[in-house]
């Protein structure tokens, strides 16, 4: 197949072109800057990149600018969306290129009437805004309560999953669309940057926690997300959307793993126990100190525990999950070969 990516260079997508590379499909990816040749030189060095790799400029924010990116595909993964918990202006910053850039994208493929399927990378956070501790999430639940004012990353993604919905039932075009709504993605980074999401390891090894906090994440590895996407297109039955995520971890059991593994020394994993009433407490109270975006998601995650329903995705997609110790532990080897975190010293 000949498929178009948005956001080549980004955590996920870098690791599905791999993916899709290996398997012999043609790829355009598509990049805001070409200019940027340090962080597109990993995309290019990817085996089967010189003769089926493709990269072209594109923005979420300009009119139009899929157009020409899209002519000629079969299958559209679009992965490009601003991931920040912290926006100065949320609605210029988060809202409108991820809402805009869906319905440009959107729009380009129906245009090209090459494209068959496209796949949106949308999120748990399109699932919901909190965990709740007493009911199991499945597909057909939705964020009612993120807000440009509460976790706004997470009103931009249901605001644009909801647009890509509305553009298909509307507009008829000659795709359909899968959504993949994976939870918070971990694992080994194909490019130099740390991702939002395993920031949080270099924040825990790197003493910004000041103890171990009543959080509970679900996590599911970069490359198992690839694999979703890669099949959302290769399977012509893949419909509607699907909730991508391994097993739950606690802060504790991540910290315990970390230190049990030798990432304590030279490292500055956080010791003081505030997993319990009084810590919550401290962590919801002092929430108000930190960045608004990161304040917002405390005070939304503390003391609960997400429960999901991964049926669909491993019944209808064939995808089983890496073990979370596995991710953990590739991603923080990855962190420290890149410097991002100190190396563990050889036993
Ligand atoms: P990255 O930040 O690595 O990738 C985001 C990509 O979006 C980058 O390539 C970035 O391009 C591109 N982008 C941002 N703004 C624009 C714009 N205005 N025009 C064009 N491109 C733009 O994050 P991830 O790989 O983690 O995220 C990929 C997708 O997965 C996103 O849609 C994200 O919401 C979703 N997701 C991520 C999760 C996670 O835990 N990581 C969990 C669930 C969903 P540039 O390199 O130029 O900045």
């Amino acid at each position: 197949m000949h498929v178009l990516v948005t956001g080549a260079s980004g955590f996920i997508a870098s690791r599905t072109i791999e993916q899709l590379l290996a398997k012999g499909h043609r790829v355009r990816g598509t990049v805001r800057s070409l200019a940027k040749e340090k962080d597109l030189a990993p995309l290019r060095a990817l085996p089967g990149a010189k003769e089926r790799l493709e990269l072209v400029q594109a923005d979420l924010l300009t009119a139009g600018s899929f157009d020409a990116a899209a002519q000629g595909c079969d299958a559209v993964l679009h992965m490009a969306s601003p991931y920040v918990l912290d926006a100065k202006d949320p609605q210029k910053d988060l809202v409108d290129p991820a809402v805009m850039g869906t319905e440009s994208v959107l729009s380009a493929s129906a245009k090209a009437g090459t494209v068959k399927r496209v796949v949106i990378t949308s999120s748990m956070a399109a699932i919901t805004d909190e965990p709740e501790s007493d009911h199991v999430l499945t597909e057909a639940d939705w964020n009612v309560k993120s807000s440009l004012e509460r976790n706004a990353y997470y009103y931009s993604k249901t605001l644009a999953e909801k647009a890509g919905w509305a553009f298909v039932e509307s507009r008829k075009p000659g795709f359909d669309l899968v959504t993949i709504n994976p939870f918070m993605v971990i694992g080994p980074s194909l490019s130099p940057g740390i991702n939002t999401s395993n920031q949080l390891f270099v924040d825990l090894l790197s003493g910004t926690y000041p103890g171990i906090m009543n959080l509970t994440w679900g996590f599911v590895d970069v490359r198992d997300v690839a694999s979703a996407h890669v099949r959302a297109i290769e399977i012509p039955t893949a419909h509607g959307r699907y909730i991508t995520a391994g097993e739950t971890i606690s802060m504790r059991d991540v910290v315990e793993l970390l230190a049990k593994n030798g990432w304590g020394a030279g490292n500055k994993l956080p010791k003081l126990g505030m997993d319990c009433g009084a810590g919550d407490f401290a962590v919801r109270l002092s929430s108000y100190l930190q960045p608004k975006g990161v304040g917002s998601y405390l005070r939304t995650h503390v003391g609960r525990v997400p429960r999901y329903d991964t049926s669909k995705v491993q019944r209808e997609l064939g995808l089983s999950f890496r073990p979370v110790a596995e991710s953990i532990l590739d991603a923080v080897k990855d962190l420290a070969a890149q410097g991002h975190v100190q190396k563990r010293p050889s036993p």
